[in-house]
Protein backbone atom coordinates (compact mmCIF):
# COMPACT_ATOMS: atom_id res chain seq x y z
CA UNK A 1 0.00 0.00 0.00
CA UNK A 2 1.17 3.56 -1.05
CA UNK A 3 0.93 6.42 1.38
CA UNK A 4 -1.01 8.78 -0.57
CA UNK A 5 0.62 12.17 -0.42
CA UNK A 6 -0.55 15.83 -1.04
CA UNK A 7 1.43 18.85 -1.59
CA UNK A 8 0.62 22.36 -1.95
CA UNK A 9 2.98 24.57 -4.83
CA UNK A 10 2.19 28.12 -3.21
CA UNK A 11 4.59 29.49 -6.54
CA UNK A 12 5.18 32.98 -6.08
CA UNK A 13 2.44 33.31 -3.41
CA UNK A 14 3.06 34.89 -0.09
CA UNK A 15 3.26 37.38 2.37
CA UNK A 16 4.16 36.93 6.26
CA UNK A 17 0.52 37.34 7.48
CA UNK A 18 -0.91 35.24 4.98
CA UNK A 19 1.37 32.30 4.92
CA UNK A 20 0.32 32.59 8.96
CA UNK A 21 -2.78 32.16 8.06
CA UNK A 22 -2.77 29.49 5.49
CA UNK A 23 -0.76 27.64 7.85
CA UNK A 24 -3.09 27.87 10.49
CA UNK A 25 -6.31 26.99 8.42
CA UNK A 26 -4.33 23.85 7.62
CA UNK A 27 -3.10 22.48 10.66
CA UNK A 28 -6.92 23.44 11.80
CA UNK A 29 -8.10 20.06 9.69
CA UNK A 30 -4.95 17.83 9.95
CA UNK A 31 -6.21 16.29 12.50
CA UNK A 32 -8.99 14.74 10.66
CA UNK A 33 -6.41 13.66 8.11
CA UNK A 34 -5.14 10.03 8.85
CA UNK A 35 -3.13 7.90 6.69
CA UNK A 36 -1.23 10.79 4.14
CA UNK A 37 1.64 12.86 4.23
CA UNK A 38 0.64 16.56 3.79
CA UNK A 39 2.86 18.83 3.11
CA UNK A 40 3.13 22.73 2.12
CA UNK A 41 5.74 24.35 -0.53
CA UNK A 42 5.96 28.13 0.16
CA UNK A 43 8.92 30.50 -1.52
CA UNK A 44 12.35 30.13 -0.67
CA UNK A 45 12.05 33.06 2.21
CA UNK A 46 9.39 32.08 3.89
CA UNK A 47 10.70 28.50 4.81
CA UNK A 48 11.59 29.15 8.14
CA UNK A 49 8.47 31.09 8.93
CA UNK A 50 6.45 27.91 7.89
CA UNK A 51 8.67 25.41 9.58
CA UNK A 52 8.43 27.19 12.50
CA UNK A 53 4.33 27.55 12.38
CA UNK A 54 4.28 23.73 11.59
CA UNK A 55 6.91 22.60 14.24
CA UNK A 56 5.48 19.23 16.38
CA UNK A 57 2.54 19.35 14.03
CA UNK A 58 2.32 16.09 11.02
CA UNK A 59 2.70 19.25 8.34
CA UNK A 60 5.70 18.90 6.25
CA UNK A 61 7.35 21.52 4.57
CA UNK A 62 8.81 21.57 1.13
CA UNK A 63 10.77 24.37 -1.08
CA UNK A 64 9.78 24.97 -4.89
CA UNK A 65 13.49 24.31 -6.68
CA UNK A 66 17.32 23.93 -5.54
CA UNK A 67 20.35 24.80 -7.52
CA UNK A 68 22.62 21.61 -8.99
CA UNK A 69 25.01 22.95 -6.81
CA UNK A 70 26.30 23.01 -3.55
CA UNK A 71 27.41 26.07 -2.69
CA UNK A 72 29.67 28.57 -4.55
CA UNK A 73 29.72 31.48 -7.28
CA UNK A 74 26.32 30.67 -8.10
CA UNK A 75 24.89 34.47 -7.03
CA UNK A 76 20.99 34.22 -6.24
CA UNK A 77 20.69 30.20 -5.86
CA UNK A 78 19.70 28.96 -2.91
CA UNK A 79 21.33 24.95 -2.63
CA UNK A 80 19.61 21.61 -1.13
CA UNK A 81 21.79 21.81 2.05
CA UNK A 82 20.58 25.55 3.21
CA UNK A 83 16.99 23.70 2.75
CA UNK A 84 17.15 20.70 5.16
CA UNK A 85 19.34 23.44 6.97
CA UNK A 86 16.71 25.08 7.55
CA UNK A 87 13.84 22.13 8.23
CA UNK A 88 12.23 21.51 4.38
CA UNK A 89 11.68 17.87 3.53
CA UNK A 90 11.29 18.17 0.55
CA UNK A 91 11.79 20.31 -3.12
CA UNK A 92 9.82 20.12 -6.21
CA UNK A 93 11.94 19.47 -8.99
CA UNK A 94 11.83 20.06 -12.33
CA UNK A 95 8.17 22.02 -12.52
CA UNK A 96 7.09 22.76 -16.04
CA UNK A 97 7.36 26.23 -15.13
CA UNK A 98 11.07 26.12 -14.32
CA UNK A 99 11.44 23.83 -17.16
CA UNK A 100 9.33 26.01 -20.07
CA UNK A 101 10.78 29.96 -18.28
CA UNK A 102 14.19 28.97 -16.78
CA UNK A 103 15.76 26.62 -19.09
CA UNK A 104 15.95 24.08 -16.46
CA UNK A 105 16.62 20.83 -19.19
CA UNK A 106 16.69 16.80 -18.55
CA UNK A 107 20.19 17.25 -17.30
CA UNK A 108 19.75 19.79 -15.05
CA UNK A 109 16.67 18.61 -13.48
CA UNK A 110 18.62 15.54 -12.98
CA UNK A 111 21.71 16.90 -11.57
CA UNK A 112 19.19 18.74 -8.92
CA UNK A 113 17.40 15.40 -8.19
CA UNK A 114 21.40 14.50 -7.33
CA UNK A 115 22.10 17.64 -5.15
CA UNK A 116 18.44 17.17 -3.26
CA UNK A 117 19.20 13.54 -2.57
CA UNK A 118 22.57 14.55 -0.71
CA UNK A 119 21.28 16.83 1.34
CA UNK A 120 18.85 13.74 2.62
CA UNK A 121 15.74 16.09 0.86
CA UNK A 122 12.78 14.15 -1.13
CA UNK A 123 12.50 15.32 -4.04
CA UNK A 124 8.92 15.66 -5.89
CA UNK A 125 10.01 15.30 -9.27
CA UNK A 126 7.59 16.92 -12.04
CA UNK A 127 6.97 15.48 -15.33
CA UNK A 128 4.62 16.17 -18.31
CA UNK A 129 3.79 17.07 -21.52
CA UNK A 130 2.72 20.42 -23.29
CA UNK A 131 -0.78 20.56 -25.15
CA UNK A 132 1.66 20.68 -28.51
CA UNK A 133 3.20 17.29 -27.54
CA UNK A 134 -0.09 15.57 -26.48
CA UNK A 135 -2.05 16.53 -29.62
CA UNK A 136 1.04 15.23 -31.45
CA UNK A 137 0.98 11.84 -29.56
CA UNK A 138 3.78 12.14 -27.90
CA UNK A 139 2.97 11.75 -24.23
CA UNK A 140 4.42 8.76 -23.77
CA UNK A 141 7.92 9.48 -25.26
CA UNK A 142 8.34 13.57 -23.63
CA UNK A 143 7.42 11.27 -20.24
CA UNK A 144 9.58 8.41 -21.08
CA UNK A 145 12.68 11.57 -22.01
CA UNK A 146 12.11 12.72 -18.31
CA UNK A 147 12.39 10.48 -16.55
CA UNK A 148 15.08 8.16 -18.47
CA UNK A 149 17.69 11.41 -17.80
CA UNK A 150 17.20 11.01 -13.79
CA UNK A 151 17.17 7.41 -14.26
CA UNK A 152 20.54 7.50 -15.84
CA UNK A 153 21.87 10.23 -13.55
CA UNK A 154 20.63 8.99 -10.38
CA UNK A 155 20.22 5.21 -10.91
CA UNK A 156 16.56 3.58 -9.77
CA UNK A 157 17.19 2.81 -6.35
CA UNK A 158 16.84 6.77 -6.43
CA UNK A 159 13.49 6.29 -6.68
CA UNK A 160 12.86 4.99 -2.82
CA UNK A 161 13.19 8.51 -2.11
CA UNK A 162 11.94 10.34 -5.04
CA UNK A 163 7.86 11.09 -5.12
CA UNK A 164 6.76 11.47 -9.06
CA UNK A 165 4.17 14.07 -9.50
CA UNK A 166 2.90 13.88 -13.50
CA UNK A 167 1.02 16.83 -14.24
CA UNK A 168 0.25 17.75 -18.10
CA UNK A 169 1.43 21.10 -18.95
CA UNK A 170 -2.01 22.01 -20.52
CA UNK A 171 -3.73 21.18 -17.27
CA UNK A 172 -1.02 23.35 -15.06
CA UNK A 173 -3.04 26.89 -13.79
CA UNK A 174 -5.77 26.13 -16.53
CA UNK A 175 -8.90 25.00 -15.01
CA UNK A 176 -8.55 21.93 -17.66
CA UNK A 177 -8.05 19.05 -15.81
CA UNK A 178 -6.77 15.51 -17.26
CA UNK A 179 -9.87 13.47 -16.84
CA UNK A 180 -9.16 10.28 -14.48
CA UNK A 181 -8.77 7.77 -17.61
CA UNK A 182 -6.68 10.32 -18.84
CA UNK A 183 -4.39 10.68 -16.04
CA UNK A 184 -4.41 7.21 -15.20
CA UNK A 185 -3.20 6.02 -18.09
CA UNK A 186 0.12 8.13 -18.02
CA UNK A 187 0.48 6.80 -14.27
CA UNK A 188 0.22 3.45 -15.11
CA UNK A 189 3.07 4.38 -18.16
CA UNK A 190 4.99 5.84 -15.76
CA UNK A 191 5.01 2.94 -13.66
CA UNK A 192 5.56 1.05 -16.40
CA UNK A 193 8.99 2.72 -17.50
CA UNK A 194 10.33 1.92 -13.65
CA UNK A 195 9.45 -1.07 -13.52
CA UNK A 196 11.50 -1.73 -16.30
CA UNK A 197 14.28 -1.46 -13.90
CA UNK A 198 12.82 -2.49 -11.24
CA UNK A 199 9.60 -4.11 -10.45
CA UNK A 200 9.81 -3.56 -6.68
CA UNK A 201 10.65 0.08 -7.22
CA UNK A 202 7.93 0.56 -9.85
CA UNK A 203 5.47 -0.55 -7.21
CA UNK A 204 6.41 1.54 -3.99
CA UNK A 205 7.25 4.60 -5.68
CA UNK A 206 4.53 7.44 -4.92
CA UNK A 207 2.96 9.27 -7.92
CA UNK A 208 1.10 12.12 -7.49
CA UNK A 209 -1.30 14.05 -10.13
CA UNK A 210 -0.95 17.91 -10.70
CA UNK A 211 -3.13 20.49 -12.59
CA UNK A 212 -6.38 21.87 -11.55
CA UNK A 213 -6.91 19.44 -9.09
CA UNK A 214 -9.83 20.91 -7.15
CA UNK A 215 -11.76 19.58 -4.20
CA UNK A 216 -14.74 18.68 -6.43
CA UNK A 217 -12.70 16.59 -9.21
CA UNK A 218 -9.85 15.66 -6.22
CA UNK A 219 -11.95 12.14 -5.69
CA UNK A 220 -12.55 10.87 -8.77
CA UNK A 221 -8.71 11.57 -9.93
CA UNK A 222 -7.38 9.79 -6.48
CA UNK A 223 -9.67 6.45 -7.08
CA UNK A 224 -7.74 5.65 -9.85
CA UNK A 225 -5.51 3.09 -8.87
CA UNK A 226 -2.10 4.42 -9.69
CA UNK A 227 -2.61 8.51 -8.73
CA UNK A 228 -1.18 8.24 -5.10
CA UNK A 229 -1.92 11.86 -4.15
CA UNK A 230 -2.24 15.69 -5.56
CA UNK A 231 0.34 18.05 -6.42
CA UNK A 232 -1.48 21.10 -5.83
CA UNK A 233 -1.23 24.72 -7.05
CA UNK A 234 -3.78 27.26 -6.75
CA UNK A 235 -6.22 25.23 -4.94
CA UNK A 236 -3.58 25.66 -1.90
CA UNK A 237 -3.88 28.73 -1.62
CA UNK A 238 -7.21 28.62 0.28
CA UNK A 239 -7.10 26.46 3.43
CA UNK A 240 -10.79 25.14 3.02
CA UNK A 241 -9.64 23.87 -0.67
CA UNK A 242 -6.25 22.24 0.30
CA UNK A 243 -8.24 20.41 2.64
CA UNK A 244 -11.22 19.32 0.84
CA UNK A 245 -8.54 17.75 -1.41
CA UNK A 246 -6.56 16.03 1.26
CA UNK A 247 -9.66 15.14 2.89
CA UNK A 248 -10.30 13.18 -0.33
CA UNK A 249 -6.79 11.67 -0.26
CA UNK A 250 -7.30 10.10 2.86
C1 LIG B 1 1.26 23.15 -10.17
O1 LIG B 1 1.72 24.21 -10.52
O2 LIG B 1 2.03 22.27 -9.73
C2 LIG B 1 -0.17 22.93 -10.30
C3 LIG B 1 -0.63 21.71 -10.28
O3 LIG B 1 -0.93 24.06 -10.44
P1 LIG B 1 -2.56 24.12 -10.48
O4 LIG B 1 -3.08 23.21 -9.40
O5 LIG B 1 -2.89 25.56 -10.21
O6 LIG B 1 -2.96 23.67 -11.84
Amino acid sequence: MRKPIVAGNWKLNGALADNESLVLGVLDGMPALEGIDVAVCPPFVYLPQVVRLAESTALDVGAQNCSEHENGAFTGEVAAPMLADVGARYVILGHSERRAMYGETDQIVSEKVKAALAAGLTPILCVGETLEEREADETEAVVRRQLAAVISGNGIQAFDRIVIAYEPVWAIGTGRTASPEQAQAVHAFIRGQLADHDAGIAQSVRIQYGGSMKPGNAADLLAQPDIDGGLIGGASLKAEDFLGICRAAA
